[in-house]
């Protein structure tokens, strides 16, 4: 994995409370690069009240996708700036094929790895219940799921294919994770 001038270049990959974010913001502390997650970057907007926060409100809280148009513009933007020059790591981007060929235009197809943090239906509908933030309703919490199987989970086999994929078994705890994710990825 190159670590060169441009620095790393990550993307996590799972399914909702499969701990990816967790992960991702503990590797990028230990790396030195920013974590970008786009599920805080629209929780925040939508905290704040901005024009995009109310324009992802309803789309967010029913669990659903907001589109890849304007997922593709909060993106460029984000990759736009600076801090990202040393590398970087992707958190809940992209969830589509379509944001996927966003992605490899915006990095000239230079993605270094693709972590996949797995975990059985059970222990993510468990975990997400026991969290019990206002989104994780048993109904909402279902319905990522579903979300992300038709959506998202074609992403597996397509960064599989460019033998960019690290799979992780997320039901351990965030300690035996994190290390799993270290090893597979030679640091
Ligand atoms: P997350 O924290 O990554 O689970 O994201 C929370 C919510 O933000 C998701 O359920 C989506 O509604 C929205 N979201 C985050 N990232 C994306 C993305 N890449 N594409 C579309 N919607 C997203």
């Amino acid at each position: 994995m190159s670590s060169g001038k441009k620095g790393r270049r990550l993307v996590f990959l799972g399914p909702p409370n499969s701990g990816k974010g967790t992960q991702a913001a503990l590797l990028a502390s230990h790396l030195g690069i920013p974590a970008i997650s786009t599920g805080e970057m629209l929780r925040s907007a939508v905290e704040q009240g901005s024009d995009l926060g109310s324009k992802v409100e309803s789309v967010m809280a029913r669990g659903a996708l907001v589109g890849d148009d304007l997922m593709a513009d909060i993106v460029r933007e984000r990759l736009a700036r600076d801090d990202v020059k040393k590398g970087f790591i992707l958190d809940g981007y992209p969830r589509t094929p379509a944001q996927a060929a966003t992605l490899e235009q915006l990095l000239d197809s230079d993605l270094d790895a693709v972590v996949l943090i797995e975990a059985a239906e059970d222990v993510l509908i468990a975990r997400a219940l026991a969290r019990g933030r206002e989104d994780d309703k048993e109904e909402v919490v279902r319905e990522r799921l579903r979300v992300y199987q038709e959506k998202t989970e074609s992403l597996v086999a397509f960064y599989e294919r460019q033998g960019l994929l690290h799979r992780i078994e997320g039901n351990q705890s965030i300690e035996e994770v994190q290390a799993e994710i270290g090893q597979s990825l030679g640091l």
